[in-house]
């Protein structure tokens, strides 16, 4: 791909009136300049609290590999304390240097105009996704997506007043001759007219898809790619599954193929280091991931300092190889979870459910054969049984239309208890047929 021309991207297109009045508050840039500087400067500045006065001391955490990590007096204080909206800068600098080694993005070398590759960190990538969403979409806008899709993601975009321009998809991710169709009805050109009504922005879930576990194959994202550069769309990958691939060697993101600085990724620790820390990572082209920052700045202020030194020191300790055999570990307890689901749905659903294998993540999407709509029998009869599973419903655009899919996460029950759900689901569906 590096040997494509650029497209010169105008960012202002992109982004709506709420985020382009957005300010640098000046607070906030002293608490960061102080950050940097050296500690002979004295500062009557800003409204830092005083770190004596807090009643925390030191802390420390047994890793599981044995070792420790060790908060003394100064490093509490530190992390009690406020710190910058980007992300504190040696988290910033590992995750930039994971991105680089991970996916090598093209605009690693554009000037930061041009759409640099930047950073910064996110309360989970679900902060990510609601400033990105928050900068990006007007009341009106349309925004195209594969259905079904995460409820996390139509819970932030019903109240947006955008339309839904769905694309069709299949166990391998969007159907690029769809997105085509969808698009077909503008021309290339109405990307150039401010006033025209063409969509901007394609939502998705690459890997493991919540609630699908369908994939976009490598093919497809090329394919994909180049329609955004035609009609000039952001790609919003929204990959919390990435590390939850499978197979090696995990397939290359739309980040890895982004010349133009088109492509707002969203990363998550959630399902390797931690939910409940919520530490995600937000990379894209400079322009936008600072018009995020500045958001973050009026808003959270940032992720938790206490948290991101907490993640900070175990990835230290690990290095990149030591983190990438931690996921390799995580990827092998899975795929076991994964295969357990796999012998269990074949045991008692073969001829009841159509399902395919996911590749990645944590959810099998099953279609209830002879049954119309999931519903009632997820959320009356299946809770009498004492079985929890989701009706597809909840990943529905059109959360009114009948839906016979229900979504089965392998993730956190053992595969006894896997497979005891999965005869109980297959005792409901015969009841009801
Ligand atoms: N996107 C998708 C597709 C998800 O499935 C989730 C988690 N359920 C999120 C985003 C949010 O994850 P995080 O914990 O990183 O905020």
């Amino acid at each position: 791909m590096s040997a494509i021309f650029k497209s010169v991207m105008n960012y202002s297109r992109f982004i709506n009136s709420v985020s382009a009045a957005r300010r640098t508050s000046p607070i906030r840039a002293l608490t960061e300049l102080l950050e940097r500087s050296p500690p002979t400067m004295i500062s009557l500045a800003g409204g830092l609290p005083n770190p004596d006065m807090f009643p925390f001391e030191s802390a420390s955490f047994t890793i599981k590999d044995g070792r420790s990590i060790t908060f003394g007096l100064e490093t509490m204080k530190r992390a009690l304390q406020y710190s910058s909206s980007s992300g504190i800068p040696e988290l910033v600098s590992w995750m930039k240097d994971l991105q680089t080694s991970i996916h090598n993005p093209p605009t690693l070398k554009c000037s930061p105009e041009q759409g640099q590759m930047d950073l910064c960190v996110t309360n989970g990538s679900q902060e990510g996704l609601s400033k990105v969403f928050e900068m990006l979409i007007s009341p009106g806008d349309s925004i195209l997506l594969d259905c079904p899709t995460y409820s996390g993601t139509l819970a932030l975009l019903r109240p947006m007043g955008c339309k839904f321009l769905t694309v069709s998809s299949d166990q391998y991710g969007i159907i690029p001759q769809s997105l085509s169709d969808v698009l077909s009805r503008w021309s290339p050109e109405d990307a150039k007219n401010p006033d025209s009504d063409i969509p901007k922005v394609l939502y998705t879930i690459p890997n493991g898809g919540n609630p699908t576990g369908a994939s976009i194959t490598p093919e497809r994202k090329v394919e994909i790619y180049q329609i955004a550069r035609k009609y000039d769309l952001l790609i919003i990958e929204d990959d919390p599954y990435f590390f939850l691939q499978f197979e090696k060697p995990w397939a290359p993101s739309f980040l890895s193929m982004d010349v133009d600085g088109r492509v707002l990724r969203m990363d998550s620790f959630s399902k390797i280091l931690s939910a409940g820390l919520r530490i995600g990572f937000l990379t894209g082209p400079k322009p936008l991931i600072s018009r995020v920052i500045l958001h973050i700045q009026a808003s959270t202020m940032h992720a938790s300092t206490f948290t991101q030194l907490m993640v900070f020191n175990l990835l230290q300790q690990w290095g990149q190889s030591g983190f990438l055999e931690h996921v390799d570990r995580v990827i092998d307890f899975y795929r076991k979870q994964k295969d357990a689901m796999q012998l269990s749905a074949e045991r008692w659903l073969k001829d009841l459910v159509d399902w395919n294998v996911p590749s990645a993540g944590m959810f099998y999407w099953m279609k209830l054969k002879g049954i119309s709509d999931s519903h009632q029998l997820i959320t009356e009869k299946a809770l009498q049984k004492e079985v929890l599973l989701v009706p597809g419903q909840a990943f529905m655009v059109d959360s009114s239309m009948p839906c016979p899919y229900v979504r089965a996460a392998f993730s956190l029950s053992t595969p006894e208890q896997i497979d005891q759900g999965l005869q109980r689901l297959a005792a409901l569906i015969k009841e009801s047929l």
